[in-house]
């Protein structure tokens, strides 16, 4: 069920922390044929409608090279979210779920992610295929495709799992 601001049964909300300035600048505007929640899709799809990322003064600069990716990571702030859910009802039947469990739009920092196919890019606007969100909603950061990214610069000496002089530890599932 797409949520507007309410709590459903079980749902848990917290008094969340006043917001710190994390320092975020809004670099653009996604324009999409989306107005309401009700008719926004849960997940993107390449298929989907083309929507059109324009980029803000001045970092338009920083568009240089975007047309060298088919496929481009997406970095959107969900503006219009409540922020204080720790458990959540995605289906509104009762049964609850960690927000960390979810990607719903409600969260401490309710940063949105797809990955969308670039269809061109014309001067400040790139259009692109595979967003789910709200006409308006604010961009963040725009990035290749991490599939598709070799890094530019060497490889550092330490190597990837080295951390100063202490080795990384993972956790393991399950
Ligand atoms: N693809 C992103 C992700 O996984 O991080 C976002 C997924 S989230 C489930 C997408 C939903 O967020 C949409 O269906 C809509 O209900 C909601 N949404 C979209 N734009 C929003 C905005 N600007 N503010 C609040 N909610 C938004």
């Amino acid at each position: 069920m797409v949520r507007e601001n309410e709590i459903r049964k079980n749902e848990v909300a917290v008094e969340a922390p006043a917001a710190g300035d994390a320092g975020l600048v809004f670099i653009g505007r996604i324009r999409t044929p989306w107005t309401s929640r009700m008719e926004t899709p849960r997940q993107g799809r390449h298929d989907g409608p083309v929507c059109t990322i324009e980029i803000f003064e001045p970092w338009v600069a920083a568009l240089r090279g975007v047309d060298k990716y088919e496929r481009l990571e997406v970095l959107y702030w969900l503006d219009r979210s409540r922020r204080d859910l720790v458990l959540q009802s995605p289906a509104s039947d009762g049964e609850v779920h960690g927000t960390f469990s979810l990607r719903s739009p409600v969260r401490p920092n309710p940063i949105g992610t797809s990955i969308v196919v670039l269809e061109r890019v014309e001067n400040a606007c790139l259009l692109v295929r595979g967003l789910d969100c709200l006409d308006g909603t604010p961009l963040l950061d725009i990035k290749p495709d991490r599939t598709m990214f070799k890094p530019i610069a060497p490889p550092q000496a330490a190597g990837d799992f080295q951390v100063g002089s202490e080795t990384a530890h993972f956790c393991k599932k399950g």
